[in-house]
């Protein structure tokens, strides 16, 4: 069995079935991301192992021990909620402390391992003042810490980076990162964020509609997705589909691959921008986002709406003629209900 077995993990909310028969092994150490649109039941299924949701049906195991019907406070789960949840009026030692104290742990220990955490957080200079006296993200360093002080076997996180703006969530990022480097802990993260599911995972869990769409490396998923739902959840900007009977105009015999009502991915950085009258296909520029880094070029080519992701700055206009073509070696391919079908 694994350290975290998920089976058959079944909740209802009344009459919506929220997760449906999910299995999930967690091997110790790793760090899961679970993604999927909103309603997906990511928070749910977080909330149903740490023990915050009555469970309807399955089993949870933790490191070999049965937690289905255990109370949140016996799981040895900690668990760090987008709201921060600290409690105002104590200081930050007293919020990082609280859970020890109510365990009895002795107070030598406690400030040793509060210490340790502030240490490792950057939090020394603050373990005096009040949450309200913090910016954002030391609030959220001073929640993860009152996770940390505690050992779990499991770190919980919901979301946690939500309420920070953009450069401090990307700090944060690579602080929790580094923290999982350290800590090696177990821990399983809730984020819609793509980027933060890409560069924290080991595993992503896709799921959609309370059921588990893929499991695999962060890479696996862009590489190799299971179907079009997920070919088209992962990457930013989206994955271009065309219908199987839209692609021999690019020269590929790739559509030939597909049955029929099936569909052809390419994604981006495989679609390429040429002179007007080079390339295989004759397009036209419907708009251009300059990032900085990267250029997307928008483009409609014989009926079909294209993104390609081009890493030099270009000077192309809303309504440019140019040539596009394709990377036949970077298609992805998918039958008429979505599966991918593999060479
Ligand atoms: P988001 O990204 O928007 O937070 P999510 O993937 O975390 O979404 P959940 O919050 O887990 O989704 O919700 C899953 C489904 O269960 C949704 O359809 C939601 O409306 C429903 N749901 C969640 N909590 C409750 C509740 N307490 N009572 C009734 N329905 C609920």
């Amino acid at each position: 069995m694994a350290f975290l077995q998920l089976r058959g993990v079944e909740k209802f909310f009344g009459p919506h079935r929220a997760i449906k028969g999910v299995d999930l092994s967690i091997e110790p150490g790793e760090f899961i991301v679970f993604v999927g649109p909103s309603g997906c039941g990511k928070s749910t299924l977080l909330r149903l192992i740490a023990g915050l949701e009555h469970i309807d049906g399955g089993s949870l195991h933790l490191d070999g021990r049965d937690i289905t019907r255990l109370p949140s406070a016996k799981r040895d789960l900690a668990m760090v909620f987008q709201s921060y949840a600290l409690y105002p009026h104590m200081s930050v030692f007293d919020n990082m402390s609280f859970a020890l104290k109510l365990a009895g742990v002795d107070k030598a220990t406690i400030k040793d391992k509060v210490e340790h955490a502030a240490k490792t957080l950057n939090l020394e200079r603050y373990l005096h003042r009040t949450p309200r006296e913090l910016s954002g993200g030391q609030r959220q360093r001073v929640a993860i810490g009152r996770a940390i002080v505690r050992s779990p076997k499991v770190f919980l996180f919901d979301e946690p980076l939500s309420n920070l703006d953009a450069a401090l969530r990307g700090q944060t990022r690579v602080e929790i990162a580094k923290l999982h480097r350290e800590l090696g802990a177990t821990t399983i993260y809730v984020t819609h964020d793509q980027v933060e599911a890409m560069t924290l995972a080991d595993r992503v869990v896709v799921l959609r509609d309370g059921a588990i769409e893929q499991v695999g490396s962060p890479l696996e998923l862009y590489d190799r997705p299971a179907n079009q739902f997920v070919a088209q959840f992962i990457g930013t900007p989206q994955m271009n589909l065309l219908a199987a009977e839209a692609v021999p105009q690019f020269g590929t015999d790739g559509g030939s691959r597909v049955p029929p009502g099936g569909s052809v991915g390419v994604r981006p950085e495989a679609v390429f921008v040429r002179p007007r009258g080079a390339g295989r296909l004759q397009a036209r520029v419907e708009l251009v986002e300059a990032l900085g880094a990267d250029t997307l070029i928008h483009a409609e080519a014989g009926g079909v709406q294209l993104i390609a992701r081009q890493s030099e700055r270009t000077q192309l206009r809303p309504g440019d003629e140019i040539g596009v073509d394709i990377d036949a070696s970077a298609l992805h391919f998918f039958d008429r209900d979505g599966r991918a079908l593999r060479p």
